[in-house]
């Protein structure tokens, strides 16, 4: 269905550039042409440079009501410019950098969609295509969006690092804890007992705390450690960080508390102090298989010739905001792999599918 060649040129042409997060400008340049020569009306959100970009295309003759497709324009911290490599059907990195598969595939399907759509005059509802900024540092383009940049009644985001047809229906809530831990600093060697050790203190609430896998649907992770200036002081201040998911808002509350409650327990019994902060990143969904969201996702991908495989993930993506927002919203598997890594891919095969399934989003009932 699509130009699969033109695809590959525009996400080859997509990946070269870098844009890592807060720096989305050469991306928003780069796509903002492409959607105006198409015909769409394009808008930027916010006042700063690198505000989403948001274009609308209006709904064909005899067609009415609104949907939204979403990608990211940022990647993760890249090091060196992109150098695409092909190898055994699929597209890699020189070996040195991230790819950038995520979520280059997600803006490049969605432009080679919008192309097949139009050059075939094939009928549609209004579109809306949305390109958020720094979904890699926590979602925060799509926290921007407003209820009037958000005309659709239902939206598809393309992020998912799971195979093209698959569905992401279910997502955690996430809970991000920081806190620091306050001792006494005195000289190591000559009055260690007039000194409170913070790294002693925090290693006893993290060592308290329930870390890891705790359920089928609950996760916890301490990531971040710092502190200490040298042996020979007895260190006075320790930051730590870490997170919480569920599926289950109240097992994430509960397992939140009991982390708070270890640390603050565990720096007690060292006499030291601690300043706790808690703040919910984003809110978890769960979409059922009938809400038309999802049967416009699964008819697409049925008509694009695969089986749709309606799955739950334990990441956050622009998706989990949307759904906040009251917008239903799935994640579309793209079949980029490796995300965030050197030896991300994506094969060609799978590039040239998710543009056929978007163009089956685009045009669908
Ligand atoms: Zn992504």
């Amino acid at each position: 269905m699509i130009d699969n060649a033109r695809m590959l040129r525009t996400f080859l042409e997509l990946v070269q550039i870098k844009a890592e997060s807060g720096r989305e400008e050469a991306v928003a340049r780069y796509v903002s042409p492409h959607l105006h020569r198409l015909g769409l009306s394009v808008k930027k959100n916010g006042e700063d440079s690198t505000g989403n970009v948001i274009a609308t295309l209006s709904p064909t003759p005899g067609r009415s009501g609104w949907i939204a497709i979403a990608a990211h324009m940022d990647t993760v911290p890249l090091g060196n410019p992109v150098k695409p490599v092909f190898r055994d059907g699929a597209i890699y990195s020189s070996g040195d950098t991230i790819l950038g598969a995520d979520d280059r595939v997600g803006i490049a399907s969605i432009l080679e969609a919008l192309e097949t759509v139009i050059e075939k005059r094939l009928p549609h509802p209004g579109i809306e295509v949305i390109f958020t900024v720094s979904e890699e540092e926590g979602l925060v383009g799509a926290k921007r969006l407003t209820s009037e940049d958000l005309q659709a009644s239902m939206a598809f985001i393309v992020d998912s690092s799971s195979d093209p047809g698959h569905i992401v229906v279910q997502a955690p809530s996430h809970v991000n804890l920081s806190w620091i831990v306050a001792g006494k600093a005195a000289h190591a060697g000559i009055a260690p007992e007039k000194g409170v050790n913070a790294i002693v203190a925090a290693a006893e609430g993290i060592a308290a705390m329930n870390i890891g896998r705790i359920d089928h649907e609950t996760t916890s992770n301490v990531g971040i450690i710092r502190g200490g200036t040298a042996t020979n002081i007895v260190c006075d201040s320790v930051y730590v960080e870490g997170e919480a998911r569920s599926f289950c808002e109240k097992k994430l509350e509960d397992l939140v508390k009991s982390m708070v409650d270890a640390m603050e327990a565990g720096v007690a019994k060292r006499e030291a102090s601690v300043q706790t902060k808690v703040q919910k990143s984003y809110t978890g969904f769960s979409l059922k298989e009938t809400s038309p969201v999802v049967q416009w996702a699964t008819s697409a991908v049925r008509r694009s010739g695969l089986l749709p495989v309606l799955i739950s993930t334990g990441g956050g993506s622009d998706a989990n905001i949307f759904n906040e927002k009251g917008l239903p919203a799935v994640n579309l598997g793209t079949g980029a792999q490796n995300v965030h890594t050197t030896k991300e891919y994506i094969s060609e095969r799978d590039l040239y599918t998710i543009g056929d399934i978007i163009v089956a989003i685009m045009t669908g009932a």
